[in-house]
């Protein structure tokens, strides 16, 4: 099972949640937005150093399913540039804002920069702030062989939650690792990716 963390990093939420995870030593995916990689470069380089994967969750967080197809491979190519300028690789998958995107969008955005889409089978609704207890419950209840669970490392209580959650999903036999992992994919591209700006050599890891 994967778990999964979006919207940062945050200046202080991220590094108190990657102390947690290498408490427990357990490596999670960073669906980070690219304005924050930009503005946090330091955590980045930190989530990586410590065995964790990144994710593209776009520059700016729009609602991908009213945008072009133009403003989505700006969206995601800036990101992943950021994210190359920052660690020297690049994520493998992508995670659409909020869920939404369309079908036919998912295909041009693979077809144009071989990059996959994923979503989650476990959504705690953490950004409503319902607790620190019930963010964990709903991931441990959620928790079983190839589920995939949507958290947010920008809202505190979440953090807070996780060393229960964890408690609770290890107790219960199931390894968390990264995206990649549970596809049995290389962490890093390229895949097939095509880069604006600047031509760079894709990590080879
Ligand atoms: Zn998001």
């Amino acid at each position: 099972m994967a778990l999964t963390f979006d919207d940062g990093p945050h200046p202080q939420n991220t590094p108190h949640l990657l102390d947690i995870l290498a408490r427990y030593r357990v490596k999670a995916t960073f669906y980070v937005i690219g304005q924050n990689a930009r503005r946090y470069p330091e955590i980045v380089r930190r989530i990586v150093a410590e065995g964790h994967e990144l994710g593209n969750h776009t520059w700016t967080h729009p609602v991908l399913s009213r945008q072009s197809d133009s403003t989505i491979l700006t969206e995601i190519d800036r990101t992943q540039q950021m994210i190359w300028d920052t660690v020297g690789a690049v994520p493998v998958t992508m995670r659409p804002p909020y869920g939404s995107f369309t079908h036919r969008q998912m295909q041009m955005l693979f077809d144009q920069r071989n990059l996959s889409s994923v979503v989650w089978s476990v959504d705690p609704e953490d950004w409503r702030r319902p607790g620190v207890s019930v963010v964990a419950q709903r991931m441990i209840q959620g928790a079983r062989p190839g589920a995939v669970i949507l958290a947010h490392d920008i809202h505190g209580p979440t953090i807070r939650a996780v060393p229960a959650a964890l408690d609770g999903i290890l107790a219960r036999g199931l390894q968390p690792v990264t995206m990649s992992d549970l596809l049995a994919w290389p962490h890093w591209g390229p895949r097939g990716l095509r880069y604006v700006g600047r031509a760079t050599t894709p990590y080879q890891g």
